[in-house]
Order: C-alpha cells, then sequence, then structure tokens
C-alpha cells in the first residue's frame, strides 16, 4: 500500500496535513507518537473507516482516494485488510468459535463445516485450541485479543492493522498477544501497528513512523529510529516512553 500527500480533516481540524509512506508485502510498520497525533485516524483510513480528505492512498490495489467507492471495492478492502481494535469487539453474545466463524460464512460464504475448520485452525494458532465453546467474558483480556487476532486471520487478510492492541490489557497480559503478533511477523504478515510498546517497535517492526502533528517527522529502521532519532521531538518521545 502506499499514500501520498494524505489528508484528513474533521471540519476545520486538520489531523493528518499530508503523510507520506508506503507498505510493503512482509513489512510490519510500528505507528508511534504522542496522543492525538493522528494514529488512529490513518489506520482508519486504511480501512476506510474514514474517507480521507485529500491526497492519494492506494491500499489492496484499492484506489480510497475516491470520494465514491463501489460497493463491491468496500467489500474487498475489508475482507482482505483486517483490524485489531484496543478493546477486542468480540460479540459477547457468541461462543469464540461463533465470533470466529462469522465473517467467513456470512461474507466468504464459507460453509459451517469449512468455516469451523478454519476457525479452529486460527484458535490453536494463537494457542486457544480449549476454549472454542467459551464466551468472551470467561476469557481474560490477553486471551480475548488472541481470540480477536484469530477473528482477523479467519479471513486469511493481505493485511492486519492493529490499534494499540495491548493498551487495555495488564501489564502481565501484554507479553501473550505480542508473542501472537511476533509469530505472525514471522509467517510474513504485512502488519500496520500502532503501539506505545517500544520493545516490540525494536525487535518486530521492519520500519517505524514517528508521527508528530499529522505529519510524518521521522521513519526509518528501529535501529536508526528508535536508537538514534534526529528530531527533537522524537528525542522527547522517546525519553518520556522510556
Ligand atoms: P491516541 O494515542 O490518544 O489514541 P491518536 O494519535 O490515535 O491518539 P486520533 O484518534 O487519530 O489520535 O485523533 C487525532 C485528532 O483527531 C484528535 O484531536 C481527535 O480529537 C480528532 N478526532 C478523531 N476522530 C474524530 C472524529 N470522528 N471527529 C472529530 N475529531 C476527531
Ligand atoms: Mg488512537
Amino acid at each position: 500500500m502506499y499514500f501520498a500527500n494524505l489528508q484528513k480533516s474533521y471540519g476545520d481540524l486538520s489531523v493528518l496535513r499530508g503523510i507520506n509512506g508506503q507498505i510493503q508485502c512482509g513489512e510490519v510498520v510500528a505507528i508511534i507518537g504522542s496522543s492525538g497525533c493522528g494514529k488512529s485516524t490513518l489506520l482508519r483510513c486504511f480501512n476506510r473507516l474514514e474517507t480521507i480528505s485529500g491526497g492519494q492512498l492506494m491500499v489492496n490495489n484499492i484506489d480510497l482516494s475516491v470520494a465514491n467507492l463501489s460497493t463491491k471495492s468496500l467489500q474487498q478492502l475489508r475482507a482482505k485488510v483486517g483490524m485489531v481494535f484496543q478493546q477486542f469487539n468480540l460479540y459477547p453474545h457468541m461462543s469464540v468459535l461463533e465470533n470466529l466463524t462469522l465473517s467467513p460464512r456470512k461474507v466468504l460464504k464459507l460453509s459451517s463445516v469449512e468455516a469451523e475448520e478454519r476457525g479452529r485452525f486460527y484458535l490453536a494458532k494463537v494457542g486457544l485450541a480449549e476454549k472454542e465453546t467459551a464466551y468472551p467474558d470467561q476469557l481474560s483480556g490477553g486471551q480475548k485479543q488472541r481470540v480477536a487476532i484469530a477473528r482477523s486471520l479467519c479471513m486469511q487478510p493481505d493485511i492486519l492493522l492493529f490499534d494499540e492492541p495491548t493498551s487495555a490489557l495488564d501489564p502481565e497480559l501484554v507479553g501473550e498477544v505480542l508473542q501472537v503478533m511476533r509469530t505472525l511477523a514471522e509467517d510474513g504478515m504485512t502488519m500496520a501497528v500502532v503501539t506505545h510498546e517500544m520493545q516490540f517497535a525494536r525487535d518486530v517492526a521492519s520500519r517505524v513512523m514517528f508521527l508528530n502533528q499529522g505529519l510524518v517527522e521521522e521513519t526509518g529502521a528501529p535501529s536508526d529510529v528508535l536508537r538514534n532519532p534526529q528530531s527533537e521531538r522524537l528525542q522527547t518521545f522517546l525519553s518520556r516512553m522510556n
């Protein structure tokens, strides 16, 4: 995917003011920056939860610069670009397996048997094979987030977007979720991850993007950007994180 001079405003509030970048197949890009700098907005533009106000945005060969996206393109985009939220967003009245099979059945038109087989496969992948009949409120936060990741994987996406996937978790549960994400990265999944976990960004990301006041202030390999930040704002940001 790539974006050039990407802009997003809410009324008079200009949030993204001309963002340039790309995310290549198999890349893991960590998006960092202080609260309110536009990280979630950028991620939401990537799967058209927001329409952009200007510039260019191509995601999975779909042009999101256009004002009126066809229903077909939107469906293609949503099927292939998964999103994992801070608050999990599981359906509370459905079992874990039902949460996993819903979209594969409804959107991909898999049979129940196929969808369940796929659901079990990805549930095992996140280490929760024994939880398929559990309901979300019977799971820990870390387990819920792993189910949410498995649910996204069931769509066999080309790109996964994560918006602070560990921020709602108790500290002792963060590691298990990051471990799952690390495994996905090793499997070659293309990922854009908004995160405050600098250790994760250092270890797993192929690239870090630091947003400041609606612009990319600095970007590059974690070994450069995080260990040897050039911009004063990034230096200040990092010193607050550690
Ligand atoms: P945080 O780290 O706190 O999650 P963020 O970097 O994700 O912050 P955004 O959620 O992208 O920041 O918000 C960027 C700015 O856009 C903020 O000033 C926010 O108030 C504003 N904003 C976000 N969504 C909307 C909306 N739907 N309508 C109006 N303003 C919005
Ligand atoms: Mg946010």
